[in-house]
């Protein structure tokens, strides 16, 4: 149920503190709240960095966007947070910050449904791109309102990042995962260059077990038939192998093809 207000400052605080910690965050970037009623909600105040934040500076609000409580202004960026709050009652605490891979990604236009990693599959879900809105403005919280109910965080074009969930510290876990997600992805896709993705039926019992835990939401990526990740890699000679043996398969098949359509010609 809803945190007590000393019990929700003191984790946004802490959250904060580990956001700025991460890097997750530059100067007085991002912001966090968290409910504490039906329509009640503390959140951070607008020019401040969230590293260095003392429970007197937060401001309480309800969401209809009225200060409550706090001598400080809200971020700008509260509304956002305020709809999330509104499409979706059961969420009950929102982050946003720009760490740098998945804002990375945020920019490139890649959305990050690529699955490679159990836990991410599980925890965190797919995670769309909102179209760009300028930040602030109310077109922000109309481009993230479709996903707050089928996804757990949201990714902001050329923007940043959001994330939500049940409690303050899912929400600040899942931009953890988020940006380990999206750093993982781009080692595998941009310089390592190759990944192999879990099969269709892998990722059935991966949602199978996200239904178990109680978590309804995170979509579901696409996929592949065939698993390609079945075989122990014990050598790179055995990726090179394998990779040889690929390529023959192809080619044969490829003659064969072609062979076949020559008979039928005749
Ligand atoms: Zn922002």
């Amino acid at each position: 149920m809803y945190p007590s207000d000393y019990e929700a400052k003191k984790t946004i605080i802490e959250v904060g503190k580990r956001m700025y910690d991460k890097g997750f965050v530059a100067a007085n970037d991002g912001n966090i709240s968290c409910k504490v009623g039906p329509s009640a909600l503390w959140t951070t105040p607008t020019g401040v960095s969230k590293g260095f934040m003392t429970p007197d500076i937060l401001v309480k609000m309800d969401l209809d966007g009225k200060i409550l409580l706090g001598k400080h202004k809200p971020s700008s960026e509260v509304k956002m947070h305020i709809r999330v709050y509104q499409e979706n009652p059961d969420i009950l605490a929102v982050t946003h910050a720009h760490p740098p891979v998945a804002t990375s990604f945020a920019i490139a236009g890649i959305n990050l449904d690529r699955a490679i990693l159990p836990e991410a599959v599980v925890n965190l879900g797919s995670v769309p791109i909102a179209h760009y809105a300028t930040p602030g403005s109310t077109e922000v919280p109309n481009s993230i309102a479709p996903y707050c109910k089928e996804y757990n965080a949201v990714l902001l074009a050329n923007h940043g990042a959001l994330t939500w969930g049940k409690d303050l510290i899912e929400a600040y876990y899942r931009l953890e995962s988020l940006e380990y997600y999206a750093t993982v992805l781009m080692y595998t896709g941009k310089i390592i260059g190759q990944a192999n993705e879990l099969s269709c039926s892998q990722i059935d019992e991966l949602v199978e077990i996200r239904q178990k835990l109680g978590i309804t939401a995170g979509g579901i990526p696409p996929c592949n038939i065939e698993a390609t990740n079945l075989k122990d890699v014990v050598t790179s000679e055995n990726i090179q192998k394998d990779m040889i043996q690929q390529i023959t398969d192809k080619v044969t098949k490829q003659i064969l093809d072609i062979l076949q359509g020559d008979a039928l010609c005749k």
